[in-house]
């Protein structure tokens, strides 16, 4: 019975004790990954706030009230998840259950990564490597998708990584090293993260 409801699109109920044991198992895996990936970039104290924080999974009617209690408007259609740094939860719907496991890996990377550099690039290059990192580690990417995260950022972002070299697209994002910030990557966009997948 797990699978079906696991797969089911309209399924609007809070999910089985089981499933919410999955969602904290990919929280915790999440972590787990990111610290075994980029650890040497990672100041400790911030690995420390992040397990000090287990991510909030919500139905999406909680989803869509906490967001805009939050933000003082609703969520745009496709949001799944949002997090404003690594001192407090991440958010994450579970109305598609399907895609929590990846919409909680790119939150979790959004808590790893440098707040400075994150708010001193383009906002586009930040969502788009967020999301090329995340389907690196997922080994699925979303091409041919109808309805993918930030499809044309991703493919942008990967294309930088591909010419300055992925190491330095991660001690930009992860370790605030702007030697590694081109052209390409600057911005000066100012705004909370909310994603839409
Ligand atoms: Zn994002």
């Amino acid at each position: 019975m797990t699978e079906i409801r696991l797969n089911h699109p309209e399924n609007r109920e809070a999910p089985p004790a089981e499933v919410r044991t999955m969602f904290r198992d990919a929280d915790e895996a999440a972590i787990l990954d990111i610290e075994r990936r980029y650890q040497d970039l990672l100041p400790p104290e911030r690995l420390e706030e992040m397990r000090a924080h287990q991510t909030s999974f919500e139905s999406g009617e909680e989803f869509r009230a906490d967001f805009a209690r939050r933000f003082g408007q609703a969520p745009e259609a496709g949001t799944l998840g949002w997090s404003l740094g690594p001192t407090e939860a991440a958010h994450v719907s579970t109305s598609e259950p399907g895609a929590v496991p990846e919409v909680t890996y790119h939150e979790r990377l959004h808590q790893a990564a440098d707040a400075e550099t994150a708010h001193a690039v383009a906002e586009a290059w930040h969502e788009g490597m967020t999301q090329a990192f995340t389907e690196r580690a997922t080994g699925q990417t979303h091409e041919g998708e109808e309805r993918a995260p930030y499809p044309e950022e991703t493919a942008r972002a990967r294309g930088v990584a591909e010419t300055t070299g992925w190491e330095a697209a991660e001690r930009l994002y992860f370790g605030g090293d702007r030697e590694a910030m081109t052209a390409e990557v600057a911005g000066t966009e100012d705004r909370p993260k909310k994603d839409h997948a």
